[in-house]
């Protein structure tokens, strides 16, 4: 029995060894086949799928034979993909909304993490900041702007403040607003000097104006009492006194309007105009001075066409032909007193000259005539009804205007005025 069993036993081993084998061989044959087969193919599709998708190309130029599942797959994918694509370009479009939005504002626009590091930053007022630094303790030039920050930060509250940077000369206006949602701060910086300038001219010209004021109406009231009891051959020396300072009142309140207009007018209303209208309107508003120095006024046209029309802005070319044609006679020591004026056309300009042959502006003063309320020394014992606003007016409008004013100018000989004026 013993025999027979141990035979029996033997012979179910080997069986089992051998099933054993043959299963572990058949597993090495199916996994070679998956791998270097189906595994393989499997790769290769997949990477194909993934070339066309970075390609961005149409679905319909890859083959999937007939993998059913592989083309569904592919699908949704594709599908999934040109989701993600929509989206992307929508964000790209967002973004280059946003960037042009906060570069178009005319501050510096700062969004600091919760280090103080830049994460978005415009290219406003780059002269504040170091360059490739990106926390704002050492990205900020000025100590200013910096405490203003930590003081934010310290306070844990948005702050507005206007500060003063020593080095610039400037003023500028910081706001530090904390963003609640995310530890997150939003900094940004606006050169206020300009706004503060314009402040100061006018508070300046309100002050000069009052100041110029003053003087010809304390003397208009001085010599009004004094004429009272005044001896007869005095009375008529002080009434030409009195009226002088009426003028030159009188002027420097026409002057002031005229500044208050140019600043509300700044809109250029161009008009044809003839150069008989313009040099006979001209000839007529000077008359007053012209009769006075007994001066002589010409006018010269060259103009592209002959007899046609000056395309100009006839209120404000005549109000500084005026005021630079009454100067060329009022600044004129000469027996016979002379003003040419000018007028060329080139293809894209005007040129306008105003010559004279006065007393001329020395050099070093040439640069201050067009300031408001600048007169030269000499003029103001010479002209007492002027007012040193003339020029400043003539400067503004050619300002508005496009255009550039310059001045040649010989003391005694005569001062030439060049004005090229855009078309
Ligand atoms: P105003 O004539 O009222 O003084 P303006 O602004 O017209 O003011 O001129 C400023 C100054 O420039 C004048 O006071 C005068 O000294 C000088 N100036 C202007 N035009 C001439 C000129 N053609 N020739 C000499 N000096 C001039």
């Amino acid at each position: 029995m013993n025999g027979i069993e141990h035979t029996i036993k033997d012979e179910i081993r080997q069986i089992f060894i051998y099933e054993v084998l043959f299963f572990l061989f058949l597993n090495f044959i199916i996994y070679f086949f998956y791998k270097n087969f189906l595994k393989a193919d499997l790769y290769k599709k997949l990477n194909r799928i993934k070339a066309f998708l970075e390609s961005g190309k149409d679905k319909k130029e890859i083959y999937l034979g007939d993998d059913q599942w592989i083309l569904q797959f592919w699908r949704v994918v594709k599908a999934w993909q040109q989701e993600n694509l929509s989206n992307i370009s929508k964000l790209d479009k967002e973004k280059e909304i946003l960037t042009k939005i906060i570069s178009a504002v005319d501050s510096a626009i700062i969004l600091l993490d919760k280090d103080f590091n830049f994460t978005v930053k415009n290219n406003n007022l780059l002269y504040l900041f170091e360059r490739s630094k990106y926390n704002c303790i050492q990205g900020i030039k000025y100590i200013e702007i910096i405490e203003v920050i930590r003081e934010a930060q310290l306070k844990n509250k948005d702050i507005k403040k206007e500060i003063y940077i020593q080095d610039l000369k400037k003023y500028f206006l910081i706001t530090v607003k904390k963003l609640d949602s995310r530890e997150e701060y939003l900094l940004s910086i606006k050169d206020m000097t300009p706004a503060r300038e314009i402040v100061e001219v006018q508070r300046k010209f309100i002050s000069n104006v009052s100041h110029e004021l003053k003087t010809p109406l304390t003397n208009i009231k001085g010599y009004l009492i004094a004429l009272k009891d005044a001896p007869d051959s005095v009375k008529e020396n002080f009434i030409n006194i009195i009226e002088r300072n009426i003028d030159k009142m009188e002027n420097i309140i026409v002057d002031f309007l005229n500044i208050s207009k140019m600043e509300s007018l700044n809109i250029i209303n161009i008009s044809q105009v003839s150069e008989e209208k313009l040099s006979t309107f001209l000839k007529e508003s000077v008359q007053g001075i012209i009769k006075k120095k007994n001066g002589f006024l010409e006018f010269k046209f060259e103009l592209l066409e002959k007899d046609s029309y000056l395309q100009i802005d006839f209120e404000k070319i005549t109000m500084i032909l005026k005021n630079l044609i009454e100067n060329g006679f009022i600044y004129n020591h000469s027996e016979n007193p002379k003003v040419a004026v000018n007028i060329y056309e080139m293809r894209k300009t005007y040129k306008i000259i105003v010559q004279d042959n006065g007393i001329g502006i020395e050099k070093n003063k040439i640069d201050k005539i067009f300031e408001r309320f600048y007169r030269v020394d000499k003029a103001r014992t010479s002209n007492v009804a002027g007012t040193g606003l003339g020029l400043s007016i003539v400067k503004e409008i050619i300002k508005n205007y496009e255009g550039e004013i310059k001045v040649l100018s010989e003391e005694g000989k005569g001062s030439t005025f060049i004005i090229s004026i855009p078309k």
